[in-house]
C-alpha cells in the first residue's frame, strides 16, 4: 500500500479546515481548496490560532506548529490536486455538488488516488455511480466536528467500493489519529440517523414552549449526561448542515419523521445558521 504523503481537501469550511489541519499536523502535504477566497484566509487565520494555542499549552513546539502551517498550501484552484495522494470532499452537503466535484478529481488526480467524501447522509453509492468505472475509488471518510479534537471516523462503503480503497481509508483515519468506525450506506449512516431526529425533536419541543431553549439543553446534559445539549449542538453543527442532512434522510427514508422542524427551517431562512453565522438558537460573540 502506497504511503499517503499528500492530500486535497475539496471545502475548507468548518470541516475542511479541520481536515486539512489534522492531516498537516499528521506530517501530510495538504492542498486545501474552496471557491471562496474568504474562507481560504478564514481556514488559514484558524490552523495558525489553534497551532498558537497548541504550542502556548505544550501540546507541541513551536518548530512543530511552523512545520505544519509549512505543510498546507491554501488555493482557490481544484488544479492543485493533480498531484496528490489523496482526496477528501467537504463542501455543502449536495449531492448534485459533490457528484461534479468527484468527476472534476476522477479527470485531475492520478487512477490509484483514492476519494472520499466527509457527507454526513447522502449515499457514498450514489456518488460512486456519477464516476462510473472509478466507483471503487470511492468511500465515505465521515470526520466529525471539531476535527481535531474528536476520534472517530465513520467509514462508509458504497456497494462498488473496494476493499483495497477501505484497508487504505483505515490506515489513513489511523495515521492522522482517528478511530476508524464502519457503518453500512444508507441515509446518514449511523451518527446522523440516530442524531438528527434528536435535535429535530428538541426544535419541536422549543417550538411547542415545553422548555425555553436553554432548559431543553440543560435537562439534556444533566439527566442524559450529554456534553453539549441537542440545540447547541445544532448550533455549533451549523442549522444548514442539519437542515440539509434531515432533507437527505426524509428523501431516501421516506418518512416524515425526518422532515426539518418549521422552527430550524425558520432560522436557517432567517440566515440564522448557528456559531459560523454568530446567531442560531443561541446568540455567539462574533
Ligand atoms: P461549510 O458550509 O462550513 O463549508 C462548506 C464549504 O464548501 C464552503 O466553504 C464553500 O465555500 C465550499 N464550497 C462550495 N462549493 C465548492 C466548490 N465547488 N469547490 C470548493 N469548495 C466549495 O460546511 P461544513 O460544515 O464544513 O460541511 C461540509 C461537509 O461536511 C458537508 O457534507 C457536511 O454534511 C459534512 N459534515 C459536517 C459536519 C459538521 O458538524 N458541520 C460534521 C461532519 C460532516
Amino acid at each position: 500500500m502506497s504511503e499517503v504523503r499528500s492530500i486535497v481537501v475539496v471545502g475548507a469550511g468548518t470541516m475542511g479546515s479541520g481536515i486539512a489541519l489534522t492531516a498537516a499536523m499528521s506530517g501530510i502535504r495538504v492542498h486545501q481548496v474552496d471557491v471562496a477566497d474568504a474562507v481560504l484566509e478564514r481556514a488559514r487565520a484558524a490552523h495558525r490560532k489553534i497551532l498558537a494555542r497548541n504550542v502556548e499549552k505544550q501540546r507541541m513546539t513551536q518548530a512543530e506548529a511552523d512545520a505544519a502551517v509549512g505543510r498546507v498550501t491554501y488555493t482557490p484552484d481544484l488544479g492543485a490536486a493533480r498531484d496528490a495522494d489523496w482526496a477528501v470532499e467537504a463542501v455543502l452537503e449536495r449531492a448534485d455538488l459533490k457528484k461534479e466535484i468527484f468527476r472534476q478529481l476522477v479527470e485531475q488526480m492520478r487512477p490509484d488516488v483514492v476519494l472520499a467524501s466527509n457527507t454526513s447522509s447522502i449515499s457514498i453509492t450514489q456518488i460512486g455511480a456519477s464516476v462510473g468505472q472509478h466507483a471503487h475509488r470511492v468511500i465515505g471518510m465521515h470526520f466529525f466536528n471539531p476535527v481535531p479534537v474528536m476520534k472517530l471516523v465513520e467509514v462508509i462503503k458504497g456497494l462498488a467500493t473496494s476493499e483495497e480503497t477501505t484497508a487504505r481509508t483505515i490506515a489513513l483515519a489511523q495515521k492522522m489519529g482517528k478511530t476508524p468506525v464502519p457503518a453500512n450506506d444508507r441515509a446518514g449512516f449511523v451518527s446522523n440517523r440516530v442524531l438528527m431526529p434528536l435535535i429535530n425533536e428538541a426544535f419541536y419541543a422549543w417550538m411547542e414552549g415545553v422548555a425555553e431553549a436553554e432548559h431543553i439543553d440543560e435537562i439534556m446534559k444533566l439527566g442524559c449526561n450529554f456534553p453539549m445539549g441537542p440545540l447547541r449542538l445544532a448550533d455549533f453543527i451549523g442549522l444548514d448542515v442539519c437542515h440539509d442532512i434531515m432533507m437527505v434522510l426524509y428523501h431516501e427514508l421516506g418518512d416524515q419523521k425526518y422532515f426539518p422542524c418549521p422552527k430550524l427551517r425558520q432560522l436557517v431562512t432567517a440566515g440564522r445558521l448557528g456559531d459560523k453565522s454568530g446567531r442560531g438558537v443561541f446568540e455567539y460573540a462574533k
